[in-house]
């Protein structure tokens, strides 16, 4: 009497083919029939499978899921290169009115905390841009 005998997942892919079957499995199959007739049943669902018909919907509901998505709207390049002139603008009048102060101010603070306030800037902005990116990924689709 056997002790054991093959696993399910063993069973399912004997019934599919037994070539990669190891030797003792293999030769565990060919002297039990409780495990032959497991094959044999798994063999017959697999062959009924595969002459179901096809489902009366499709199944991929992709193409509908993106038709009721709301259009993305187009991008304004020109807006945002409008607003970033306008930014340069800004920030080239303060340095200009401002600039011998700040020169002033940074030379008076320690080298350190404007280093430690750079990477903690360079961090965050790491963090977002991650953050950005996971989300992107997320959207795609296929
Ligand atoms: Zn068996």
């Amino acid at each position: 009497m056997m002790s054991f005998h093959l696993a399910e997942r063993t069973l399912q892919e004997a019934a599919e083919s037994t070539a990669s079957l190891p030797a003792s499995q293999l030769a565990h199959l060919h002297g039990c029939p409780l495990c032959q007739g497991r094959v044999a049943t798994y063999q017959q669902l697999l062959t009924a499978a595969a002459h179901l018909l096809p489902p009366p919907f499709p199944l991929d509901f992709t193409a509908r899921v993106l038709a009721q998505l709301p259009r993305a709207k187009p991008a304004f390049p020109w807006a945002l290169s409008v607003v970033a002139v306008l930014v340069l603008g800004m920030v080239v009048v303060f340095l200009s009115l401002f600039g011998a102060l700040l020169v002033q101010t940074f030379q008076s603070l320690a080298t350190g905390l404007v280093t430690a306030g750079g990477i903690l800037v360079a961090g965050r902005c790491l963090a977002l841009l991650v953050r950005h990116r996971r989300q992107m990924r997320q959207l795609a689709f296929s």
